[in-house]
């Protein structure tokens, strides 16, 4: 099974790949890690990303295709793979589909987590942590029990930079000019399963499963 998994950051995209991993056995494909190896490992394609990252620039995306193929021709991949975070724009989801295509292993399904904006930016901006013993909270879900002071140790709770509202709102709008057109682009090729993203885990994990067919 090869997989694409959409979704708006937020969207708890996370979560249910590492439920497909297990359900499918496949690992799920993440471009930061496929980099560090590369890199660690001083390969000819981690030195050519490493210029261009210690530069400041972004790895154009030929470079990342080649580095994503490095890592899908491996043996781990041979029930097929997750993507999780990649493609993120158009031109990635050609050049995927073009590589892919080339090794005669396509994408089956896309799978399109929705959820609405508004409910993301809630959850997102929702979150506190304890900077001192870690634990998270959220003012709906998971309230401290004194505001703003942590239930285990006593310190006060911050927010995150990632879950600042404005920050939220930002990658919002950054997946929604460059990412969402996906969507259309896979619903062309007629493998896009959308899957309602609102509810528990479970709720989101049981449509997860339902769109692809499996009890
Ligand atoms: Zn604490």
């Amino acid at each position: 099974m090869r997989l694409i998994l959409l979704g708006a950051p937020g969207a708890g995209k996370g979560t249910q790949a590492e439920m497909l991993t297990k359900l499918y056995d496949i690992p799920c494909i993440s471009t930061g890690n496929i980099f560090r190896e590369h890199i660690s490992n001083n390969t000819d394609l981690g030195k050519q990303a490493k210029a261009y990252m210690d530069q400041g620039q972004l790895v154009p995306d030929s470079l990342v295709i080649e580095l994503v193929k490095s890592r899908i021709t491996q043996d781990d991949c041979k029930n097929g793979m997750i993507f999780d975070g990649f493609p993120r724009t158009i031109p990635q989801a050609e050049a995927l589909d073009a590589m892919l295509a080339d090794l005669n292993i396509p994408i089956d399904y896309v799978v399109n987590v929705e959820v609405p904006d508004e409910l993301i930016v809630d959850r997102m901006a929702g979150r506190t942590v304890c900077p001192s013993c870690g634990a998270s909270y959220h003012k709906i879900s998971k309230k401290e029990d004194i505001a703003g002071i942590c239930n285990a140790c006593s310190t006060n709770l911050v927010q995150r930079e990632d879950d600042k509202e404005e920050t939220v709102k930002k990658r919002l709008e950054i997946y929604h000019a460059q990412t969402e057109p996906l969507i259309a682009h896979y619903k062309a090729q007629g493998k896009v399963l959308d899957v309602h993203g609102v509810g528990t885990v479970e709720e989101v994990r049981a449509a997860v499963k339902k769109a692809l067919g499996v009890n």
